[in-house]
């Protein structure tokens, strides 16, 4: 099969398309034929090596969907031929073929085509675990999805508008924050605009707000600790470095910031997320967002796009 491949961490171009041999179901294990593959910061960072140690060659890619191939002993959760989606691969998802475990398999609603069937894995437990799990999103709170316009960001904006959150969401571009509107926001925010923090404090009548998803906590977290309403929290999703704040702004409204990794959530947790989402996936009232679809041989490119400004939903790959 065709799969790019690593043979040592570096720029976007140390990727390369090449032929590798099929990889082969044991048990517990299923082999998906990617259709689409799903393209995320992290990924990125693995590539560069800045997210430790990692054995090379390797092929990059934790999300996709496509059809099932074969499957090991043990496996009746998916049958070959089935359509399904993919979070997390032991063989990696920029390839024509991918070996998942089987608990990180899962059935495609009928109505979401296999490119937005790659856009759920990272970015949708991710948008869930921190909404649900960390953030205890309640109806009637007001949440800042501090950078909506992106995978998780979009993610986050449908599931908090389904749960009855209102929803002002940030962009940095005028094709970002319309489509952040389009996707359920109550409000949307232009996150380099100076001075935009006064908008937030003025949209929620003085009060703050009760949660803050922060896809970029290394320039926004100081801010946003003003931001919060009392006993509010900042879920730190997303930091690409270090940033000073006043610990007594914690103090001040009794707040809280909290950390998420969802790679740490088990295969359970994660397998759990996506049951109880799949009901609002098959009625549409999720639904992935993608904003461009590139050859496999392209992920440089696509590597280069998903670290640029101007976020528009999910790139992903196809083979
Ligand atoms: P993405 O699709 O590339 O989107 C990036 C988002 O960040 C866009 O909405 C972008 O908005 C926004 N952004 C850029 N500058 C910003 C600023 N100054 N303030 C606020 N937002 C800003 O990435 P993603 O998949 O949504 O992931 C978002 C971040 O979370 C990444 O850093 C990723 O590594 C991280 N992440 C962490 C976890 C975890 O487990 N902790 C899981 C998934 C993702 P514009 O482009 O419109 O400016």
């Amino acid at each position: 099969m065709k799969a790019i491949r690593i043979h040592a961490p570096g720029a976007p171009d140390v990727m390369k398309l090449e032929d590798v041999p099929d990889p082969q179901p044991g048990a517990g294990q299923v082999v998906v034929r990617i259709k689409a593959a799903g393209v995320n910061p992290v990924d990125t960072y693995i590539r560069a090596g800045a997210y430790g140690q990692v054995s090379c060659p390797f092929t990059p890619g934790m999300d996709g969907a496509g059809v099932v191939e074969s499957v090991g002993e043990g496996v009746d959760r998916v049958r070959p031929g089935d359509r399904v989606f993919v979070a997390g691969s032991i063989s990696g998802t920029y390839a024509e073929l991918a070996l998942c475990s089987a608990k990180r398999v899962h059935p495609l609603p009928e109505n979401l085509s296999f490119a937005q069937g790659a856009a759920l894995g990272v970015p949708y437990s991710t948008a869930y675990a921190a909404l649900f799990d960390r953030a205890w999103a309640a109806m009637g709170q007001t949440v800042l999805v501090h950078g909506a316009s992106g995978g998780v960001g979009i993610a986050a904006v449908q599931m908090a508008r389904q749960a009855g959150l209102t929803v002002i969401g940030t962009a940095g571009s005028d094709r970002g924050r319309q489509l952040v509107q389009e996707q359920g926001a109550h409000h949307v925010v232009d996150h380099s605009r100076p001075g935009y923090e006064e908008e937030i404090m003025r949209l929620t009548g003085g009060r703050g707000v009760d949660i803050i998803l922060e896809m970029l906590a290394n320039v926004n977290l100081a801010r946003d600790l003003k931001l919060l309403a009392r006993r509010g929290r900042v879920i730190v999703i997303g930091s690409r470095g270090e940033i000073t704040i006043d610990p007594r702004d914690t103090m001040r409204q009794d707040s809280s910031i909290i950390g998420l990794l969802v790679l740490s959530y088990t295969e359970d947790e994660l397998a759990d997320f996506f049951r109880l989402m799949t009901p609002a996936l098959a009625s549409g009232n999720l639904t992935p967002v993608v904003g461009v679809v590139m050859h496999l041989a392209e992920a440089p490119t696509a590597h280069e796009q998903v670290m640029a400004p101007g976020a528009y939903g999910k790139i992903v790959l196809e083979p």
